[in-house]
């Protein structure tokens, strides 16, 4: 079982839950983790169990992060509006710093999402394992690549 998190900006979360929807089948056998917002449509939405943390101008972007430090995420899935300039868009910055940090795949469009599911789906759940042995120096900084 992987820890997914997921965020999506205003404009994108009917995307991401219609995402959410269509790969329901894997989301249901992982643990999921979403901004407050975007958590809230899913579980509506998408019948997916999600774990909430704060909305993401309240905090949820830097709770995630939080977790992507401690290696409690596998993936994040992240559908950012580039269109628009977000009032936390130094915590968007931290979060996709530390998933460089510790080597996490993040999407950040729904392309790059569709392939991280896709390879998912085809049960390639052990990559990450390999992907951080091979990259993620183990002393003294555990930092990626
Ligand atoms: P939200 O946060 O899911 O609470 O809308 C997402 C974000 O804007 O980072």
């Amino acid at each position: 079982m992987l820890t997914i998190a997921l965020i999506a900006h205003d404009a994108k979360k009917e995307l991401l839950v219609n995402f959410v929807i269509a790969y329901k089948h894997i989301f249901d056998k992982h643990r999921v983790y979403a901004t407050g917002t975007t958590g809230n449509r899913i579980i509506l939405e998408a019948k997916v169990e999600v774990n909430r943390l704060k909305s993401g101008p309240l905090g949820g972007d830097q709770q995630i992060g939080s977790m992507v430090a401690t290696d409690a995420i596998d993936l994040v899935i992240f559908l950012r509006d580039p269109l628009v300039a977000q009032p936390h868009d130094p915590d968007i910055t931290a979060l996709l710093r530390l998933c460089d940090v510790q080597c996490i795949p993040v999407a950040t469009n729904i392309a790059t999402a569709e392939l991280l599911i896709k390879s998912m789906e085809h049960g390639n759940l052990q990559w990450r394992e390999s992907v951080r042995a091979k990259y993620l120096d183990p002393l003294p900084t555990g930092t990626c690549g």
